[in-house]
Formats: C-alpha cells, sequence, structure tokens
C-alpha cells in the first residue's frame, strides 16, 4: 500500500469539505490577557482572543503564578515519575483534597488531564461493574464516548437532556443490572445547561450511579466555583464529579470527586491513572493556588456573567444570530465550513479578532459556528470591536441578521 498517498488522499478529503483544522500560532502575553501575539508567517500581530478556554483569566492570575514559580524553585520541573513510583508530589496531595472540599465529596483524583480523567474513570467502572449498562446523554464529549467505548460494556443513547426518554431507557434496562447515566452540565458547544436534578432523581428510582462532566462549569458556577451542581445545589446526589484544571482553573490536568471507595478502586484498577507520569508539582500548585482563590472570590465570576451579558446584547442590537442559553458560551451560528471558515480569517486578518471556526465533527454539520467566550478582560473596546467587525463581514457578505 501507498501509505503516504492514502494520508494525503485523507486530508484532501478534509479541505474539500471545509473540515481541515489549520491552528493559530499564538503567544500569549502574560499580563495582557486575552491578548496574543499572532505569528503568520513572517507576520507577528497582536490579536484579542474571543475563543479561550481560559475562561476567567486565571492562566495569568498573579496568585496562580506565583504558587507556579514557588512549587518551580521546591520542586524542580518534573514529578519524576508515575503517582505510585516516586510521582506523588506532596502538592497533588493537597490538590485532591482541595478538590474533594471544593465539591464536598469524601475523595479525589488527580488525571494529567480532563480527556484522561473522563476516558479512565468512565470505562474502568462500566467495564468493572458486572453486566454495567451506560446510558450517555446523546451530546457527550468525545472524552465520555472513547471511555465508555473502550470499556465495552453495553450502551444506551439518551435524547440530549430529555429526562422523559432517560426514564425510558432506565427502565427498559431492568432492575438487575449496574447502570450508570453519564452525562454533562454545561454542554461545550450549544452551551446549553442539563437539569441535573432531574436527572439524578430518575438515577435514583432506578438505581443507577449518575457521572457528570463539569468541565466547562467548574470555577465560573456556584458560590464557590463548585459548578452547576454547587449552584442548583445537588453535588452530594451525583456519584462521580469530573472536572478540568485547564479551563476555569487556567492550568492543566482533570480529576473526578466521589466517595473513598470508589475513587480508591478508580485509583487501583484504570490503567490509564497507574501507567502514565504525573502532572508537574508547580501544575498541581498552580490549580491549588487558583481553585483556593476562586472559592473565595467571586469577582472573576460576576464580571464574566456581566460581558457575557453585554456581548448578548450587543449581538442582538446588531443583528447577529447567536444561540440564546443560559450559559457564559455565545455560539454564533454560520451553517456552512467554508463560510465559517472565511468569516474567521477575515475577522483575523482584517481586525486582528481571533475566533476559531468551529465545524464538523466537533458539531454536526450545517450547524458550523463560531464559538464566542466572553472573560471578566474583555473590555468595552474589545466587545464594540467585535460586534462591529462581525456587523461589517455580515453585510459585506449578506448573510441573515437576526429579526
Ligand atoms: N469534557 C468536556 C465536555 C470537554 O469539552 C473537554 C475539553 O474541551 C474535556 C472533557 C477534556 O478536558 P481537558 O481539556 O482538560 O482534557
Amino acid at each position: 500500500m501507498d501509505y503516504q498517498s492514502f494520508f494525503k488522499g485523507k486530508l484532501n478529503d478534509l479541505r474539500e469539505e471545509g473540515n481541515y483544522r489549520v491552528f493559530a500560532d499564538l503567544e500569549r502575553q502574560n499580563g495582557n490577557f486575552p491578548h496574543a501575539n499572532h505569528h503568520d508567517g513572517s507576520a507577528v500581530r497582536d490579536v484579542t482572543v474571543w475563543c479561550s478556554n481560559d475562561y476567567l483569566g486565571m492562566g495569568q492570575n498573579q496568585v496562580v503564578l506565583d504558587a507556579m514559580r514557588e512549587a518551580l524553585d521546591r520542586c524542580g520541573a518534573g514529578s519524576g515519575g508515575t503517582r505510585n513510583i516516586s510521582g506523588t508530589n506532596h502538592y497533588h496531595v493537597l490538590l485532591e483534597r482541595e478538590l474533594a472540599d471544593l465539591h464536598g465529596t469524601e475523595s479525589a483524583l488527580l488525571f494529567t488531564s480532563g480527556y484522561v480523567s473522563n476516558m479512565a474513570a468512565l470505562s474502568t467502572l462500566a467495564a468493572s461493574l458486572p453486566g454495567c449498562v451506560v446510558v450517555s446523554d446523546e451530546l457527550n464529549h468525545a472524552s465520555m464516548i472513547e471511555g465508555i467505548r473502550h470499556s465495552r460494556a453495553d450502551k444506551v443513547i439518551f435524547k440530549h437532556n430529555d429526562v422523559a426518554d432517560l426514564e425510558a431507557k432506565l427502565k427498559a434496562i431492568g432492575p438487575d443490572r449496574p447502570k450508570l447515566v453519564a452525562f454533562e452540565s454545561v454542554y461545550s458547544m450549544d452551551g446549553d445547561i442539563a437539569p441535573i436534578a432531574e436527572i439524578c432523581a430518575v438515577a435514583e428510582k432506578y438505581g443507577a450511579m449518575t457521572y457528570i462532566d463539569e468541565v466547562h462549569a467548574v470555577g465560573m458556577y456556584g458560590q464557590r466555583g463548585g459548578g452547576v451542581s454547587e449552584q442548583d445545589g445537588v453535588a452530594s446526589r451525583l456519584t462521580v464529579i469530573e472536572g478540568t484544571l485547564a479551563k476555569a482553573f487556567g492550568v492543566m490536568g482533570g480529576y473526578i470527586c466521589g466517595s473513598t471507595a470508589l475513587c480508591d478502586f478508580v485509583r487501583s484498577f484504570a490503567s490509564a491513572f497507574i501507567f502514565t507520569t504525573a502532572l508537574p508539582p508547580a501544575v498541581a500548585a498552580g490549580a491549588l493556588a487558583s481553585i483556593r482563590h476562586l472559592k473565595r472570590s467571586s469577582a472573576e465570576r460576576l464580571r464574566q456573567k456581566e460581558r457575557v451579558s453585554v456581548v448578548r446584547r450587543k449581538l442582538d442590537e446588531a443583528g447577529i444570530p447567536h444561540y440564546d442559553n443560559p450559559s457564559h458560551i455565545v455560539p454564533v451560528i454560520v451553517g456552512d465550513p467554508v463560510k465559517c471558515k472565511e468569516i474567521t480569517d477575515q475577522l483575523m486578518d482584517e481586525y486582528r479578532i481571533y475566533v476559531q471556526p468551529i465545524n464538523y465533527p466537533t458539531v454536526p454539520k450545517g450547524t458550523e459556528r463560531l464559538r464566542i467566550t466572553p472573560g471578566p478582560l474583555h473590555t468595552d473596546d474589545d466587545i464594540d470591536h467585535l460586534v462591529g467587525a462581525l456587523s461589517s463581514i455580515w453585510k459585506k457578505r449578506g448573510l441573515v441578521r437576526a429579526a
């Protein structure tokens, strides 16, 4: 077989569909978030980032940076091993305690990313419980789908956020088999939020465990940043709360929180936890400082909410169509992969605004979009510039305005 031609052919298919991904070469400017230098060939230009998942700017918060510097000076660069073989640093232990406290659980377990935490925890739990059926929301993230697939357990999909359909699916499974309901709180592409209390009620009725991904909610929702489950007062009803340290907490890593027995079980049996080097101590220290800060400070959360509402209002005034949802994610729907890429290229080239086009397979074909994430550090001028740019592009291209 001509392997290289095979690879090139597949890549050409992606290009023709408009789904080939081009990464923006960015250099974040510390202390000047959300600004970054964009390296484009030989040119370097300052751009404003409007699609970052460093939702609260904690990746450049002084408290976090100081903690990381101190840990780097105390412990050096890497952790030096897997958690089992010399790699458990005291910062990991402190961070796991902090996470358990954040979510009000007995225990927590750290992973190298949110992706790995979903993959490892879901695959281990579903594979180990004899005859387990995973009941999974149809819009769950790729990392959850991979974890479930890897477990080889039976999987049943329920309609997105549809509690009646979930109940019908749980009922049909029968009382004797272990069941695990897997879902998210804030869905990252549409920005809608799951009815967590209702899902828990149905799961309790049918004796199912619940696994929630709060990746796009931790740090931002709830009085202490414990996510939507904290905000809704339902954290104690969930069997597993999974989250990331890479988005609102601004650093890197993933985790699960739950009972001591469950976390110890995953710690003891999950390959993707056991056989990989632990996070660098400075990363754990930064995440620890970030969580502690956001437990006490609501300033970042409040400012983010206010910025989100201003962006939505100005988009409405300009007639730029966007999904109305209760979260911080503002999806501006374009509905065509080629147009979506052209619009984002134009934003970058003409307006020095960086928004990554979101195309298939991240979202269904026909719903291609700009996913805008306003943060506490976007200024009024930034917002006016963004909305003005979109408005001009909409006009030039004759795109449909919202009523
Ligand atoms: N879960 C969801 C819903 C996500 O959107 C993502 C990443 O964007 C992840 C998990 C993975 O988290 P991480 O980026 O920490 O690997």
